[in-house]
């Protein structure tokens, strides 16, 4: 556990130019000194952490006005930037009070033989036997010698318990992010990978593309057929899905039947050909009950498609993706619709 840093810890020098800097940023963009907006151009004044930074540089690059709305998001990704209070496992935590109480028996250890090996030099310089000196330096250094190589075995063994752990941890991490069912990653994996994808994009300065996918009239095909067929439907769909995205792209389950894709570097136009490839792989596949090899009826899936805005919380950017899956589903259901598509409609009408 790290404490709070005290009041007396902090390099009082260090802070007051930490503070001047962001007073002459917030006064510079005119943005009003409140206790979020200076937490936020605090933090950017000392360059941390790097995801905001970034953002902030490239608002100020992209000459964005610094609104009411965009402090109010700034202070909100930042909030979400932070890292949690990493809750240590129990498993880790009981190891490492292991090796260290360890330790401080093989210092006490040390320190008892440096004092046997000082007594035996100060009977030296006293004038005593020197061949009994002898015998009993020997006897010291080759007990030294077996508690060095118990010591080692030891260390040896925490290692490997050490592994052992971190391996399970990394395990556990990775179940925590995956989808049982589909095995695609799972809204929590999703969030992540998000999160990473906006930072690179704002960084080098890439498009950003999403689509939300969600099975047409679901509940009707889990009525007639059952909810284990409607699984199996679902783990069917994340395969497509496998297929059809690239390596550096992110297909997950964000929840129930709806299904998300990632794409970085994408734009609108790459964005709307991947949803209509997978879209029609979906309408064209063939569904058969594995147990009786009946033809099942096929299934559609609507999707709806937006592009990042630089600095926008990931909520807006989600939000306006299932804008555009809505309009897909109240246009007639089997069918893309990006946000543009959805502007100009609204133009229109
Ligand atoms: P719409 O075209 O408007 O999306 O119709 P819908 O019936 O798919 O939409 P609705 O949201 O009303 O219902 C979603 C259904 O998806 C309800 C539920 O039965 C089904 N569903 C959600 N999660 C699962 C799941 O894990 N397995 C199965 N088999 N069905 C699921
Ligand atoms: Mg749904
Ligand atoms: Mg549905």
């Amino acid at each position: 556990m790290t404490a709070a840093l005290q009041d007396d810890e902090i390099d009082y020098d260090y802070a007051i130019s930490v503070a001047e800097r962001a007073m002459r940023h917030m006064s510079q963009h005119r943005i009003p000194p409140t206790p979020e907006n200076f937490r936020v151009w605090a933090s950017y004044a000392q360059g941390a952490p790097a995801s905001l930074k970034r953002t902030i540089d490239v608002l100020i690059g992209n000459k964005r006005a610094f609104d009411a709305q965009t402090n109010r998001d700034l202070s909100a990704t930042f909030a979400e930037s932070e890292p949690g209070a990493a809750g240590a496992s129990q498993q880790l935590s009981a190891v490492v009070d292991a090796a260290r109480a360890f330790l401080s028996t093989a210092i006490a250890d040390n320190k008892s033989q440096m004092r046997t090996i000082g007594d035996a030099a100060g009977a030296v310089s006293n004038g005593a036997d020197p061949k009994l000196l002898v015998e009993s330096l020997v006897k010291e250094l080759s007990k030294a010698a077996t508690r060095a190589s118990k010591l080692e075995q030891n260390f040896a063994a925490s290692s490997r318990e050490l592994d052992t752990i971190r391996h399970s941890l990394e395990k556990a991490e990775e179940r925590s992010k995956t989808d049982m069912l589909t095995g695609l990653p799972n809204r929590r994996g999703f969030d992540e990978f998000l999160r990473l994808a906006q930072t690179a994009a704002m960084e080098k300065g890439d498009p950003l593309g999403l689509l939300l996918i969600d099975v047409d009239h679901f509940k009707r095909f889990n009525d007639d057929f059952g909810h284990n067929v409607g699984d199996q439907v679902l783990k069917l769909l994340g395969g497509v899905l496998k297929e059809r995205v690239r390596e550096n792209d992110l297909a997950a389950r964000y929840g129930g039947e709806e299904l998300i894709v990632v794409l970085p570097a994408a734009d609108m136009n790459t964005c709307a050909a991947v949803a209509e490839r997978i879209r029609t792989s979906i309408a064209e596949a063939k569904i058969t009950r594995r147990a009786s090899g009946e033809a099942l009826p096929g299934i559609t899936v609507s999707i709806g498609v937006a592009q990042f805005r630089p600095g926008e919380p990931a909520a807006e950017f989600i939000e306006r993706c299932d804008n555009a899956l809505y309009a897909a589903k109240s246009s007639g259901r089997n069918r893309v619709m990006t946000e543009h598509q959805l502007g100009s409609d609204l133009l229109a009408s």
